[in-house]
């Protein structure tokens, strides 16, 4: 037996909880791993609370990250006792995931953890973190540069938002943050942001073209703000979008694309091919600044999880949350 989170849905009801699972009830998998610490994001903190249509199969252990080491293995590229990460995948929505003591995987799905982190750090980073430094990796592959401009991102007391500010600025881009927090402000000026503007100025349906000002962006919002982060995007400018915070509309007009030639960057962390994880994770290795992680993360125990996750949907959660699950 081992402790884990269970969603379930059924006449009673869709409910999680804390729970004993046998371990005869792992799905299918060639490498089993004992997880040491999980995340709490975003999609997780959906699929608990069942706000949002994340879990499409049940009974489902929730946690879209885990890291933890080999346990048993079939998989050719993994001994017994290496340290892997996990991202994804549909993990934590139609595959148990990593809110739970054990789980069991597609050894094609792991990464190796990077030398460069703790377990602790690297889900500090989690899928947040490894999105947003897709972001980063999108807004480079499309040519911005730092002396084209301000990077201006959005939901910055965030996850994804938190770890884009630190890592943009530790690139030497100057970044303009976006927050609906102004008591978190101490927090996103020291992750670096020179300034912050009130998440209000975005949010509402604004103009198909305004001043231009951003040389690119990371959107964690979608809807209108994304509308009006395009419409104010530089000529030539670089917009990614890979959040829905604020809805998943998205009520734009073809003016910045036509007239400002400004590209729009979709990003998706599940589905990512193997060799751009990779690069991803060697990236936040080289540039993510680990003492800014020990300020963007904080540690739960399993017991906490569920009331944690309500919490990140309130957006009363700064930064990211390691779930110590043996705690
Ligand atoms: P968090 O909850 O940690 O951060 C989201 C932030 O968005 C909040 O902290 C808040 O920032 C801001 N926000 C929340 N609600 C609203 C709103 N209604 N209007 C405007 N801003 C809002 O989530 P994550 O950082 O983990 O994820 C951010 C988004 O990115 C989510 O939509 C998530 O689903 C998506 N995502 C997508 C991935 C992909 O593969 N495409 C991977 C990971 C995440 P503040 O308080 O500073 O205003």
């Amino acid at each position: 037996m081992f402790k884990g989170i269970l969603i379930e849905k059924d006449e009673a009801g869709y409910r999680a909880s804390l729970t004993d699972i046998d371990e005869g009830q792992l799905p299918a998998g060639d490498v089993t791993v004992r997880v040491s610490h999980s995340t709490l994001n975003y999609k997780d903190g959906l699929a608990i609370t069942g706000k949002g249509p994340v879990v499409r199969r049940f009974p489902m252990v929730p946690g879209i990250d885990l890291v933890g080491t080999v346990e048993q293995t079939t998989h050719p590229e993994y001994k017994v006792g290496d340290a892997v990460v996990l991202n994804g995948w549909g993990v934590g929505e139609v595959h148990w995931g990593g809110l739970a003591q054990k789980a069991r995987l597609n050894g094609n799905w792991l990464v190796p953890l990077p030398a460069q982190f703790t377990p602790q750090q690297a889900m500090g980073i989690g899928t947040a973190g490894y999105t947003a430094m897709l972001c980063v990796l999108a807004l480079e592959r499309h040519g911005v540069k730092p002396e084209h401009g301000e990077i201006l991102v959005t939901g910055a007391a965030g996850g994804v938002g938190s770890v884009a500010t630190a890592v943009l600025t530790k690139l030497g881009y100057t970044v303009v943050a976006v927050s609906g927090r102004p008591e978190e402000s101490d927090y996103i000026k020291s992750l670096g942001a020179v300034e912050i503007l009130d998440r209000a100025l975005f949010s509402s349906p604004g103009k198909p073209l305004g001043k231009e000002r951003w040389a690119g962006a990371v959107d964690v919002v979608g809807s209108h703000t994304l509308a009006n982060v395009c419409a104010t995007t530089k000529y030539r400018g670089v917009v990614t979008a890979c959040g829905l915070a604020g809805g998943m509309d998205f009520p734009a007009s073809v003016a910045p694309f036509i007239l400002r030639a400004i590209t729009l960057a979709g990003i998706d962390s599940v589905m990512c091919p193997r060799p751009d994880r990779l690069e991803a994770w060697r990236r936040l290795g080289s540039d993510l600044d680990i003492a800014k992680l020990g300020m963007i993360s904080k540690e739960i125990g399993l017991n906490d999880a569920i009331s944690h996750a309500s919490k990140l949907l309130n957006g009363e959660i700064k930064g990211r949350v390691v779930v110590d699950v043996n705690r």
